[in-house]
């Protein structure tokens, strides 16, 4: 499944292809994704201009700038002093889902079983979605993105300097529930999911069992830096998979990478040599080692 890294990995990959580029014609062969790909949207892209590409959690935001939009106002009210320019709709809000993911093709690359959109750009780029179990969708945001319902709750960005240590300590107090699913609420620090949660507390020495409300604010300094470190080290593995984004044939790399804990259940600890153990934390598998998380 894509995770954060692999998110802001196809972000940085296709950004280049499609900002302040126009897009000429729109592709769908499939709408039933796991929401239905709005009517019209077709006509709402044609013709319209992309912005500069953002992510928020595990959302790709690709602000539309309609060649309309500066001489007809919709109407909605506009200029509040929380509202944020960049984040001002409309825009297509994309996720890959489980098995989702975008990549560059040209012209004349035919589409392959699961290509289920296309946005053409100006000079013959294509951003391609491609979805086996389409869960993943594209909506279409009218208005200010992040007041959107689903952005309102978020925690925030774990690489940002909105997340550290203290926020993450506050948090946790008096919460019984184990420090792994903790971590992985996204009302705490959105875009840490499974692989990330594990190999953080690896890093931190943290036993994934532990209540999060009993781990002490030292320990939390050193789970801040580990979040921080695993991410940012897939994210720069996946730069090194960028050519992949515009390959005519193959997937995009969601890079393999060198994982401590995740999917090494029984296998020895690379620290210590201890075999690891898997136990189930929020209906989530978790592989630890007993001796070097406490
Ligand atoms: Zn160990």
């Amino acid at each position: 499944m894509p995770e954060l890294p692999e998110v802001e990995t196809t972000r940085r990959g296709i950004a280049p292809y499609l900002e302040g580029r126009e897009i000429h014609e729109v592709i769908v062969r499939n709408r039933r994704l796991r929401l239905p790909v709005p009517e019209g949207l077709e006509n709402a892209l044609i013709g319209s201009r992309i912005g500069t590409l953002s992510r928020r959690a595990k959302y790709l935001i690709l602000p539309i700038e309609s060649p309309t939009d500066s001489a007809v106002t919709d109407g909605a009210p506009v200029g509040d002093a929380l509202h944020d320019e960049e984040a001002a709709g409309p825009a297509l809000l994309w996720h890959l889902g489980m098995s989702g993911s975008l990549r560059i093709a040209r012209l004349g690359d035919p589409p392959k079983k699961h290509d289920h959109v296309d946005l053409v750009m100006e000079d013959g780029a294509i951003l391609r979605y491609h979805d086996p179990r389409r869960f993943g969708f594209l909506d279409w945001l009218q208005g200010d993105v992040a007041s959107d319902r689903r952005f309102v709750r978020l925690g925030p960005e774990p690489l940002s300097p909105a997340f550290d240590d203290e926020r993450l300590f506050q948090c946790s107090r008096k919460r019984r529930l184990a420090v792994k699913p903790f971590l992985m609420d996204n009302a705490v620090v959105v875009g840490v999911g499974n692989i990330y949660a594990a190999e953080a507390l690896f890093l931190a020495g943290i036993d994934p069992r532990r209540a999060a409300g009993q781990i002490s604010r030292e320990r939390y300094v050193r789970l801040t830096a580990a979040i921080r470190e695993v991410l940012s080290s897939a994210i720069t593995q996946g730069g090194t998979t960028l050519r992949d984004f515009v390959s005519g044939t193959g997937e995009p790399g969601y890079f393999a990478q060198r994982l401590n804990v995740y999917g090494r259940d029984g296998e020895p600890c690379r620290r210590c040599g201890r075999e690891l153990r898997l136990v189930t934390l929020g209906q989530r598998a978790s592989v630890f080692c007993p001796n070097c998380q406490t």
